[in-house]
């Protein structure tokens, strides 16, 4: 993957230069739904004064087509409280509406999967910024962080089966959550499934593609 290395300059605050010792990595999304909100317009504002006065920093930004790093790995940024920061590799995803979310999970998929690579850590250490601090974050894949992590273990998503649209017209979802409508899928098409899961009391499948769609037989025939 094509990662562009725009470093925050060294003299910035938010940057302390702090040796980092990685053992995880942490994911955040920008919770920043802003038309042009991507990963380039992230590497400008962590590298200017609004970043240094509230005091963050991280070391990757993905949007749907690109990666920024903002920080060399082996330094700390600030992204995490201090137990995480002191021990993770910080990964913003971007939420802006003007991209395509699913892309963007997709990329740092592939992101997280190198860094695990090169830094020989284990898929119980990718974590969530909510496991250091508590906070909402990242707030879309938390609704179903089981399988971002799935995802992110297996690199060709093994199928269980595929499901065939029955309704004349179905709502397929962007996450593992009923409110997050996302397009219509309409009768006879197919789609590979590689899970099945339960949200809010009902069954969904997450399709190949990183949507999802109601597991009710009354609209969808499975076949393993
Ligand atoms: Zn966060």
């Amino acid at each position: 993957m094509n990662i562009i290395q725009d470093f925050i300059t060294s003299t910035n605050t938010n940057r302390p230069g702090t040796s980092l010792t990685v053992g995880y990595v942490t994911i955040h999304e920008t919770a920043n739904t802003n038309v042009g909100a991507n990963a380039e317009m992230h590497a400008r504002y962590v590298k200017g004064d609004d970043a240094q006065n509230r005091q963050v920093s991280w070391h990757y930004t993905v949007d749907d087509s690109e990666t920024y790093q903002h920080l060399p790995t082996d330094e700390v940024g600030w992204h995490a409280g201090s137990t995480g920061n002191h021990q993770s590799i910080g990964i913003e995803i971007c939420v802006n509406q003007d991209g395509n979310f699913i892309a963007a999970r997709a990329n740092a998929i592939k992101l997280v999967q190198l860094l695990m690579q090169q830094h020989d850590i284990s898929l119980s250490h990718v974590v969530t910024h909510q496991h250091w601090t508590g906070k909402n974050c990242p707030a879309n894949l938390l609704a179903d962080w089981e399988g971002f992590i799935a995802d992110v273990g297996s690199s060709t998503n093994e199928s269980i089966g595929t499901v065939r649209v029955l309704a004349t017209a179905l709502w397929v979802y962007n996450r593992a959550d009923w409110d997050a409508r996302y397009e219509t899928v309409s009768r006879d098409e197919v789609f590979t499934v590689v899970r099945e899961l339960t949200v809010n009391g009902s069954r969904m499948y997450q399709l190949r593609s990183g949507l999802y769609i109601t597991a009710n037989p009354e609209f969808v025939q499975f076949q393993s």
